[in-house]
C-alpha cells in the first residue's frame, strides 16, 4: 500500500434500519441486486482469518520478496489454500501465471548538462537537483545535446479538450513538462477533475504519453503540492535496484531518458533563457499559449547492470453456473519487502497488515463463495499478484496478459492493507465517484448500517498507486475500498490517532508484524462488503460503467464493442 490517510466522511442516511449481520441465511431466490445482497451474510471467521495472516507474515515466509524463497512458500501456501477451498486452477489449468521480471541497477552521470544558444552552461547535479534513469533494458542509455521542448502538463485529453501536444512534432526532443494537471494548478472544479488528481496527473501517464510522442528525453519539473509528496521521496525512489516486467520489445518504445528536475533547478535553467518555472506554469494554463522550444538543449548518460528473475501471480476461480465466461475478480498483493541483511536487530519486512492482510481476505471471500448454498451464476476469479511494492507490475502484467478477456471482466475489486483497529461506521472509497459499482458498494454498506463517502485527499491520485489501477487502465471497472476512521468504539479522533501510529511506527518497517490485541471485526465487516459486491454482480447480467467524464470510460466504451 501507498499510504493513505483516511478520515472521517459521514452523510447520514435517512431511514436505514439496522442490520443483523448474524442472521441465519435462506437460499437466494432473487437476483436482483438488493434482493440477493439482504440474502447473504457470511459470517467471515475473524480466527480463521487471523489464522492465515499469521502464516503469510510469520517469519518463515521471509517478508514475502518476489523471486525469493519466501515467494516459493507464499505462492505454494495460496495454492494449497485455494485447492482446499475447492477453487479451480484459474490460468490454463494451472494456478500460477508467469511473471517475468528484470531489474536494473543504473549508474548516471553526476549532472545533467544544460546548454543555452548562447553558449551558457548549467549543471543540474544528479540527486540534488535532478533524478534520471533508463527503462530501456540496454546496457546504456543517453540524450546529448537535445533540444528541450516544453509542453505544459504532458497532456492528450480528448474528453477534457485538451492538447498540450498538438501541432508539435517532438521526435528526437526532450520534453519538460509540469507535474498534476490543470484542474489541480487552477483548483478550479470545471477543468478536468479540479482539486482531485486524473490520471492526466499522474508521473506514469507522462512518461507513457512522451514515448507515444517519441521523444527522446522526458523531464518532470517536481513540486511538492503538485506531486503529492516532497523530492527526497522522488530521490529514495528512484535510486537503487529497480524492478520492471519484461516487455517484447524490452521497452526501447519509451523515451531514451526519464527523470525529475526540481523546481529550482528548473527556475535556475530558464534564467539562462531570461523565463522562469513560475512564467512556465502561467503559460501551461493557457490553452492558445501552446508549447514551445525553450532555447535549451541537455545531455545526460545511463549506464545499466541488468538481471532477470521470474515471479508468479496466483489465480484460482469458481466457475460460474450460468454466465461461465464472465468474471467477477478479486485481487490483492502477495507480495512485501522481505529481508534486508544490514539492518540492525529485526530484518524482516513481515507486511502483516500489507498486505497479508489483503492476501487472507482474497481467501476469505473465496471461501464465503464455496459456503453459499448456490454457486454464482457469473465466475469469480481471485488474483494474488506479485511485486506491487516494486510498482504494481505484477497486476500490469495481468492486465497485459489477461487468462480471461477483459471486456468479459465485468468488475475488479482491489484489496490493500485492511484495517485491524476494530468496525467503523464509515468506509472510504478511493477514487470516489468513478463507476457504478459504488451503488453495490452503498447499499451492501447499509446493510451494516455505514456509509460510503470519498477518502479525504483525492489530489494525491492514491486511485492509481494500487494494483487495480492497472484494470481501470485497460477499462475495467474498479472498487478499491476500505474502513474508514470513524471507529464504533473511539470515533474520527481515535480513529485517526490509531492510524497515524501506524504510518509512523510500523508502515513499510520490519515492525509490521501480527499482533494479538488486532481487532479483525472491521476488517471482516470490509471482506463481508467486497462479498457482497461481488456476488450482487454475480447475480445480475448487466455491466456497471464508469461514469461519464471518467479518463477511462472511452477505454471501457470501446472495448465493449469488441
Ligand atoms: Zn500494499
Amino acid at each position: 500500500m501507498r499510504y493513505l490517510l483516511i478520515v472521517l466522511v459521514c452523510a447520514v442516511l435517512g431511514g436505514c434500519e439496522k442490520s443483523a449481520p448474524q442472521e441465519k441465511q435462506a437460499a437466494v431466490t432473487d437476483p436482483g441486486p438488493p434482493a440477493a445482497a439482504k440474502n447473504l451474510h457470511p459470517d467471515i471467521d475473524r480466527d480463521w482469518l487471523f489464522s492465515h495472516i499469521e502464516i503469510l507474515s510469520s517469519d518463515d515466509f521471509g517478508g514475502r520478496a518476489p523471486a525469493t524463497p519466501g515467494e516459493e512458500k507464499t505462492i505454494a501456501y495460496l495454492r494449497e489454500q485455494f485447492a482446499a477451498l475447492g477453487l479451480e486452477p484459474g490460468h490454463n489449468g494451472s494456478f500460477f501465471q508467469d511473471v517475468p521480471l528484470v531489474t536494473i541497477t543504473a549508474t548516471t552521470d553526476d549532472a545533467v548538462r544544460v546548454n543555452s544558444k548562447d553558449g551558457t552552461s548549467i549543471e543540474l547535479p544528479i540527486g540534488e537537483d535532478a533524478v534520471v534513469w533508463t527503462k530501456r533494458v540496454t546496457p546504456e542509455a543517453a540524450i546529448s545535446d537535445s533540444d528541450l521542448v516544453f509542453v505544459g502538463y504532458g497532456i492528450v485529453a480528448p474528453e477534457f479538450e485538451w492538447d498540450d501536444y498538438a501541432g508539435l512534432d517532438v521526435s528526437g526532443k526532450t520534453v519538460v513538462m509540469l507535474v498534476n494537471d490543470p484542474g489541480f494548478a487552477s483548483q478550479d472544479p470545471a477543468l478536468f477533475k479540479g482539486n482531485a488528481m486524473t490520471y492526466y496527473g499522474r508521473w506514469t501517464y507522462k512518461f507513457e504519453e512522451a514515448a507515444k510522442q517519441g521523444a527522446a528525453g522526458a523531464l518532470i519539473i517536481h513540486e511538492t503540492p503538485a506531486a503529492g509528496y516532497p523530492w527526497s521521496v522522488v530521490q529514495g525512489s528512484w535510486t537503487g535496484a529497480q524492478h520492471d516486467l519484461v516487455t517484447a520489445d524490452k521497452n526501447m518504445s519509451r523515451a531514451s531518458i526519464e527523470g525529475w528536475i526540481s523546481s529550482s533547478a528548473a527556475d535556475k535553467m530558464l534564467q539562462a533563457v531570461g523565463s522562469s518555472y513560475a512564467q512556465l506554469k502561467e503559460e501551461a494554463l493557457d490553452r492558445t499559449m501552446g508549447s514551445r522550444e525553450l532555447g535549451l538543449s541537455a545531455s545526460v548518460a545511463v549506464r545499466n547492470s541488468i538481471s532477470t528473475s521470474n515471479s508468479k501471480n496466483v489465480l484460482a476461480k469458481i466457475p460460474g453456473t450460468e454466465r461461465p465466461d464472465e468474471y467477477i475478480l478479486y485481487m490483492a498483493h502477495w507480495d512485501h519487502l522481505g529481508t534486508d541483511p544490514n539492518l540492525e536487530g529485526d530484518q524482516i519486512y513481515n507486511g502483516a497488515v500489507d498486505n497479508a492482510t489483503g492476501t487472507a481476505g482474497l481467501l476469505a471471500i473465496a471461501r464465503a463463495f464455496m459456503q453459499q448454498p448456490q454457486k454464482p451464476r457469473r465466475s469469480i476469479m481471485f488474483v494474488a499478484v506479485t511485486a506491487e511494492e516494486s510498482g504494481l507490475l505484477g497486476s500490469r502484467h495481468y492486465a497485459e496478459n489477461p487468462p480471461v478477456p477483459l471486456n468479459k471482466t465485468v468488475a475488479g475489486v482491489n484489496m490493500d492493507a485492511l484495517h485491524v483497529t476494530g468496525p467503523t461506521r464509515d468506509v472510504a472509497v478511493i477514487g470516489y465517484g468513478s463507476s457504478e459499482l459504488e451503488k453495490y458498494l452503498a447499499k451492501a454498506a447499509l446493510q451494516q448500517n455505514r456509509t460510503i463517502g470519498p477518502e479525504p485527499t483525492p489530489e494525491k491520485g492514491f486511485f492509481y498507486r494500487s494494483d487495480h489501477f492497472n484494470l481501470a487502465k485497460k477499462g475495467v471497472p474498479v472498487l478499491y475500498a476500505k474502513s474508514g476512521v470513524d471507529l464504533v468504539d473511539g470515533g474520527p479522533e481515535k480513529g485517526r490517532a490509531l492510524q497515524a501510529e501506524h504510518i509512523q511506527k510500523r508502515y513499510h518497517k520490519p515492525a509490521d508484524e501480527i499482533n494479538e490485541n488486532w481487532n479483525l471485526t472491521g476488517s471482516a465487516e470490509d471482506l463481508q462488503l467486497f462479498f457482497h459486491v461481488g456476488s450482487m454482480l454475480a447475480g445480475e447480467k448487466s455491466f456497471p460503467q464508469w461514469y461519464p467524464g471518467n479518463e477511462f470510460k472511452a477505454l471501457r466504451d470501446a472495448s465493449m464493442m469488441q
